[in-house]
C-alpha cells in the first residue's frame, strides 16, 4: 500500500522524549526523531524524515509537553503528509504493575490506575503519564494507548515472581518482580518461532536483550515464565552504568559503615556501576572491546564478569524451561557484539552450545539468523522491534480488536 494507516509512538523520558510514525502492518518507519539533553543547555529536537535530518534548538524550559506541541506544529508544517495517516498513538509506559498484563486503550481509569503505579517505576511512570496527558491535549481526535514493558511477564508463576520477603510486604505494597523489555522480548518469542518455522506455542526461548539495559526472560509456549529484572530494572544482569543483581546486605554496609545517603546509594547503583563502574572507562561495549583489545584491564574485567554473569543466567533459565528450543540475543549489544556472544556461549560449553565462528562474525549490523554450528544447541541473533510490537498493539485496539 503506498500510503499506509500510520500509527505515532511516544516515549518519554525524564530527559528524553523519543517518537516514531511506523505503518503497523509491514513495520516501516515513516518519521523518527528524538529530544535530547531535556533541561540542559544542549536540549534539541532532530528527526528523520524523507531520507533527511532535521534539528531544531529547545529551551531549557522545554520538557515533554512543549516538545509535544512542537510535533503538533511540525505535523501541521513540514510533516503534513503524514498527519490524516496517523490512526492512533501508541504509548511506552514503564510499569503496569499488576494492573495491566496487555496494551489498554487510554481513558481516564486506565491514567488513574497508571497513576496508582507510580510509586513502583518514581523515575519512569510520572514522566510517561505527563507525556500522555500532553498528547491527549496535543491530538484530542486519535485514540491513545499504553503498552507497557511490564505486561509480558504478567504471566510468571508465583514462585519466579516473589521475593524470600514476608508476604505481607507483597500483600500491602506490592513488592515483587515484575520483569521489563517485555514488548522486546514478547518480539523475539514470536519472531523466533517464524524464522524456526513453528507455531510460537511449540517453541521455548532464552531471549537476551543486550543493550544499556539488559534482561534476559525464559519464555515457554509464548509465555514468560521467569526474567531477569525485577521490582526495577536494577536486578539481573550487568548493564551500562546499572550494577544488576547484588548482596542485598551490601546496601546495608553502604549506608551503615560507608556513610552513604539513599540518593547517593541511588545514583551509585543506577549510574555509576555496572561496565562503566567495572571498568573505570566506558558504558560503551564498543569502546570497552576496543579498549581491552589495547591492553586495558578493567575493560576486560567488565566484559568478563558481564559475559559469566549472562551465561550464568543462560544456564539457569534451562530450569523452567525444561527443553530450551533456541538461545536468542538481541539488543544493541547481543545483536553487534561477536565477542560477547562468543565469550557467553564459551561458558556455556558444558551445556553443549558451539558458536559458528564465521556465522557468528557475519550476522551483526541489523542481520538475522543462526550463529550456532549444526547439531548443537540453536542460537540465533534477531534484531529486535519494540516500536513496532507497541505500533500494532495500538493499531489493533484502535481499530476495535482487544
Ligand atoms: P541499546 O541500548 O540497545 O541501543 O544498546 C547500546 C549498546 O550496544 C552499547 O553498549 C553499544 O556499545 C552496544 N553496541 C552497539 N554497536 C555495537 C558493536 N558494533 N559492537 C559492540 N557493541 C555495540
Amino acid at each position: 500500500m503506498a500510503n499506509p494507516d500510520l500509527v505515532l509512538i511516544l516515549n518519554c523520558g525524564s530527559s528524553s522524549l523519543k517518537f516514531a510514525a511506523l505503518d503497523p502492518g509491514s513495520g516501516k518507519e515513516f518519521l523518527c526523531g528524538q529530544a535530547n539533553a531535556l533541561g540542559g543547555a544542549a536540549a534539541k529536537l532532530i528527526w528523520r524524515y524523507r531520507a533527511q535530518n532535521g534539528a531544531q534548538k529547545l529551551s531549557r524550559d522545554d520538557d515533554d509537553t512543549t516538545v509535544i506541541r512542537a510535533l503538533v506544529d511540525r505535523f501541521d508544517g513540514q510533516w503534513s503528509e503524514l498527519k490524516n495517516r496517523l490512526i492512533a498513538i501508541g504509548h511506552r509506559v514503564v510499569h503496569g504493575g499488576e494492573l495491566f498484563a496487555s496494551s489498554v486503550l487510554i481513558d481516564e481509569e486506565v491514567l488513574s490506575a497508571i497513576q496508582s503505579c507510580c510509586e513502583l517505576a518514581p523515575l519512569h511512570n510520572p514522566v510517561a503519564l505527563q507525556g500522555i496527558q500532553a498528547a491527549l491535549a496535543a491530538f484530542p481526535q486519535l485514540p491513545q494507548v499504553a503498552v507497557f514493558d511490564t505486561a509480558f511477564h504478567q504471566s510468571m508463576p508465583d514462585y519466579a515472581y516473589l521475593y524470600a520477603l514476608p508476604y505481607r510486604l507483597y500483600q500491602e505494597h506490592h513488592i515483587r518482580r515484575y520483569g521489563m523489555h517485555g514488548s522486546s522480548h514478547r518480539y523475539i518469542s514470536e519472531r523466533s518461532a517464524q524464522l524456526l518455522g513453528r507455531p510460537t506455542p511449540e517453541v521455548n526461548i532464552i531471549s537476551a536483550h543486550l543493550g544499556n539495559g539488559a534482561s534476559i526472560a525464559a519464555i515457554k509456549g509464548g509465555y514468560s515464565v521467569d526474567t531477569s529484572m525485577g521490582l526495577t530494572p536494577l536486578e539481573g544482569l550487568v548493564m551500562g552504568t546499572r550494577c544488576g543483581d547484588l548482596d542485598p546486605g551490601l546496601l546495608l554496609y553502604l549506608g551503615r559503615t560507608l556513610n552513604y545517603s539513599l540518593g547517593e546509594i541511588e545514583q551509585l547503583l543506577n549510574r555509576e556501576s555496572g561496565l562503566i563502574g567495572l571498568s573505570g572507562l566506558s558504558n560503551d561495549c564498543r569502546a570497552l572491546e576496543q579498549a581491552a583489545e589495547d591492553g586495558h584491564t578493567g575493560a576486560r574485567l567488565a566484559l568478563e564478569v558481564f559475559c559469566y554473569r549472562l551465561a550464568k543466567y543462560i544456564a539457569a533459565y534451562t530450569i523452567p524451561l525444561h527443553r530450551v528450543t533456541a538461545l536468542v540475543f538481541t539488543g544493541g549489544i547481543g545483536e553487534n557484539s561477536a565477542w560477547v556472544r562468543d565469550r557467553t556461549t564459551a561458558w556455556l560449553n558444558g551445556l553443549a552450545y558451539q558458536l559458528d565462528p564465521a556465522l557468528n562474525e557475519k550476522i551483526r549490523f541489523g542481520a538475522e539468523g543462526r550463529i550456532s554450528r549444526q547439531n548443537t544447541p540453536e542460537v540465533l541473533v534477531i534484531p529486535t522491534r519494540e516500536d513496532w510490537v507497541i505500533a500494532k498493539d495500538t493499531a489493533q485496539l484502535a481499530r476495535g480488536g482487544d
